[in-house]
């Protein structure tokens, strides 16, 4: 446990439930398809040095980034298996996937050219997974182009084909006929590769489709959001039992009484309509705790909920705690559980007109990330 009186803020990231949800996902999809953890962004936020260690003493084989960076930073904290970097990049980082062993997206003719002839130089043969645009319109060759694609690359001596994939615009909806559709597209684009001698891996599924689209499991799932016990959107089925990792905790530093029509904070946009009492937290914007909270997220002290009140500030918080009762040095919850209640992260993106996935991800390095459990 960090120590409250050197960073009184901190989160707990509980590697038992991040080896559950593993498990779950593991179970919910079937063996027939392998899990590849997502570990973009600093592990959703989560920290990147607790959890590839913890992946990788789990014995998982393969974990996706979205960075090159992140696939160098994932090999440095010693992880053995596959890293497989999902998003493009430049060719002038093509041979710092080569020095790292860092498995290439390819999502043109261009890139592959660019690829293998790098490779070819240094006598090296990297293992490469194609990506198919089906319908998200971010990277990848145009499923109707796939097949010119497909035989330029196998017919490539300097790299081997491992994978073939895609990426879902509307998985976590509650209308999936868009997901069915690029699923369709997908599956017929690659339809023949089956028949080859050694076919390649594909996959499409994220979180969403990993949770209520079964037949787009296929060979490979990438849980992202799903890894750290988190749905990708309120719409999405809860088909799987995963639990929250991150909490995230502060302490109370001020207690004071404030007066009727006394405002609290910058702007002065909050003020009581009768005396109350207003704790002050040493977390903000600058750690991450999101200004759209102001006036509007809640609490926990001593299991009850409390309203933030005025604006976040960059370093500072402010809490309405009405008649309650509060000491200086109290734990408080940002996101997690105390008593019977519990505040999510997707509560708190509720309240801040945003997605639980820039919550995770806008969690700032001053935050320590603690691993329990
Ligand atoms: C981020 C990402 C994922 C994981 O998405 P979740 O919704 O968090 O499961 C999977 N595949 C690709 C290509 C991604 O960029």
């Amino acid at each position: 446990m960090t120590d409250p009186a050197v960073r009184p803020t901190y989160c707990t990231v509980d590697l038992g439930a991040l080896t559950r949800n593993i498990t779950a996902i593991e179970n919910h999809v079937g063996p027939a398809s392998q899990v590849m953890p997502v570990l973009k962004a600093d592990a959703y936020g989560h920290g990147l040095a607790l959890v590839v260690p913890h992946l990788e003493g789990l014995g998982v084989g393969r974990i996706a980034v979205a960075y090159v960076e992140e696939g160098i930073e994932a090999r440095r904290l010693g992880f053995t298996g596959i890293v497989h970097v999902l998003g493009g990049a430049v060719e002038s980082q093509i041979g710092l996937f080569l020095d790292h062993d860092l498995t290439f997206t390819v999502p043109s003719i261009d890139k592959l050219v660019q690829v293998a002839t790098i490779a070819h130089q240094r006598g090296m043969k990297p293992a490469v997974h194609l990506k198919i645009d089906t319908g998200m319109e971010r990277i990848g060759v145009h499923y109707q182009n796939a097949h010119a694609f497909f035989e330029q690359a196998y017919a490539c001596d300097d790299l081997v084909v491992e994978g073939v994939f895609s990426h879902f615009a509307n998985a976590d909806s509650a209308d999936l006929d868009d997901a069915r559709r690029q699923l369709e597209r997908f599956v017929g684009a690659t339809d023949l590769l089956g028949d080859l001698a050694e076919p390649p891996i594909r996959h499409i599924a994220n979180s969403g489709a990993i949770a209520q689209l079964p037949e787009s499991h296929l060979d490979l799932v990438r849980p992202g959001v799903l890894t750290y016990g988190l749905y990708p959107s309120r719409e999405t089925v809860r088909a799987l039992g995963v639990e929250p990792v991150l909490s995230w905790m502060s302490t109370v530093v001020y207690f004071k009484v404030v007066a009727a029509d006394s405002s609290v904070g910058y702007g002065s946009t909050w003020a009581p309509s009768r005396q109350t009492r207003v704790v002050t937290l040493p977390v903000g914007y600058g750690d991450g705790y999101p200004r759209a909270a102001s006036n509007s997220a809640e609490v926990l002290i001593r299991g009850t909920r409390y309203p933030v009140v005025g604006r976040v500030c960059m370093d500072q918080t402010m809490i309405d705690i009405g008649d309650g009762t509060a000491y200086n040095g109290d734990q408080v919850v940002l996101v997690g559980s105390q008593g019977q209640q519990s505040i999510t992260v997707e509560d708190l993106a509720d309240r801040c007109g945003t997605i639980p996935y820039e919550i995770l991800t806008r969690i700032t390095a001053r935050v320590p990330r603690v691993g329990v459990g």
